[in-house]
């Protein structure tokens, strides 16, 4: 499975390991279902007991991306299934491979024919399953544009819907951030996976001087090539995109510390790469401080106070992730409070939260209740259903008729 994600994305094969590494972790995750939808059970009155029973919806839909071919299948696929639902999964048409792997390797497992199907297309596709009247719910994840087209689309034909849209994840650094472990994260958050990610750095707020670590960023984004340790990027069109962003930066007047513009590599002429790009002195009213880039580029904002910073993070759109580094529990703590995301780090890069742990962003990274993956899954891939019952008809009482 890694090696086909590792040729039909262009990551590189130990991030298409690690991306169905995870798969496996969500899976085995979604094996415990069965045992954490235990129904309720209370005696409400007297000879009144009241229960509550999870069920199946029916039949539900996925929608993935491009950028992670096999593990967004594997946030919805294995939950939906193990809760008992057939689903169909329309996988991006940039990466239709691995599902088609993932469904052999489930047949060969034993799954009976029809609880797991694939739609392949695009658009048109994705609109035949918002409008199905046998399509019980619909998961989305993808651009916040499709996202709330698919949500709007879906909730009007009366479906359960739950959208995961676009991203721009900003990272707070403090002057008293350890060196070597900020320089280290943020480099690997911005261009692990070509910055193809949702939980990617978008931008630096570097508060007060940090020179030390924005060196050290540069330093480590050098030693990063395309071909060896950068994948590509995904297209022509969104190579152009992602250089365009930085050309129209650097017009108006940022610095570019580090230029991944024009990278080629050596008998992969005809491939699309963009090598890791650092720009300095980007002021927040730039597209590129604003708007998803992504790719491998990450934006320097320099402010003077955590307050300064905590405003920028806040006028974002987005809401996927934020991350603040420094030593100070207490402005550690302030920061998490304060920023306005679903997924807030640490001292942490890339904060995917773990299962039990559950996935997903505020603002318009999301739309709808609840998440998808870890506990929350629950709610999103099942119905209540609530029994009363009465076993006592001698009772004197009979306010329950
Ligand atoms: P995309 O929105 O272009 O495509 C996603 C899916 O929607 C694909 O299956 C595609 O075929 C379909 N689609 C495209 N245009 C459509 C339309 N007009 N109507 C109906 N369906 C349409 O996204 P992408 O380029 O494949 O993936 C990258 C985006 O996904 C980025 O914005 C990234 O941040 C986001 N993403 C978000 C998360 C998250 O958890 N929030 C995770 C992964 C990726």
């Amino acid at each position: 499975m890694a090696v086909i994600v590792h040729e039909e994305n262009g990551k590189t094969l130990s991030e298409a390991i690690a991306e169905v590494e995870k798969s496996i972790e969500l899976t085995e995750f979604a094996c415990s279902l069965p045992q954490l939808v235990q129904g309720e059970i209370l005696e409400v009155s007297k000879g009144v007991e009241c229960r509550s029973e999870r069920h199946p919806l029916g039949g539900v839909a996925s929608i993935a991306p491009f950028n992670f071919p096999n593990m967004v299948p594997h946030w919805t696929l294995p939950k939906a299934i193990t809760l008992g639902n057939a689903m169909i999964l329309k996988p991006s048409e940039q990466v239709p491979i691995s599902a088609i792997r993932i469904a052999e390797l489930l047949t060969e497992a034993g799954l009976p024919d029809g609880i797991f199907n694939i739609v392949n297309g695009d658009r048109e596709s994705v609109e035949a399953i918002c409008d199905h009247a046998d399509i019980d719910a619909v998961s989305f994840v993808g651009s916040t544009k499709v996202a709330k087209i698919v949500y709007q689309r879906a909730t009007g034909h009366n479906k359960r819907v739950l959208t995961l849209g676009g991203a721009k994840n900003y990272l707070l650094v403090l002057p008293d951030a350890n060196h070597e472990m900020t320089s280290s994260d943020v480099t690997a958050s911005m261009s692990g996976c070509a910055g193809q990610r949702c939980m990617a750095a978008a931008a630096v707020i570097a508060v007060g001087n940090v020179d030390g670590i924005i060196n050290g960023i540069c330093e480590k984004a050098k030693t990063i090539i395309p071909g060896k340790n950068l994948g590509a990027i995904i297209s022509k069109e969104a190579q152009t995109r992602i250089e365009n962003y930085i050309t129209e930066a650097e017009e108006q007047g940022a610095d570019i510390l580090v230029d991944g513009r024009g990278a080629t590599v050596k008998n992969k002429e005809n491939g699309f790469y963009v090598g890791p790009t650092v720009i300095d002195h980007v002021t927040p009213e730039m597209s590129i401080a604003q708007e998803e880039v992504f790719g491998p580029v990450l934006s320097i904002i320099r402010v003077d106070t955590v307050e300064q910073a905590l405003e920028i993070e806040n006028s974002s759109q987005y809401g996927n992730a934020a991350a603040v580094f420094t030593q100070s529990g207490g402005l550690a703590k302030y920061v998490a409070a304060n920023v306005s995301a679903g997924m807030i780090g640490v001292n942490i890069g890339v904060p995917v939260p773990r299962e039990p742990f559950s996935f997903g962003g505020w603002n318009q990274s999301k739309f709808g209740v609840g998440d998808l993956t870890g506990k929350s899954s629950i709610e999103f891939w099942t119905k209540l259903k609530k029994i009363t019952t009465k076993w006592n008809p001698e009772a004197k009482t009979n306010w329950m008729s």
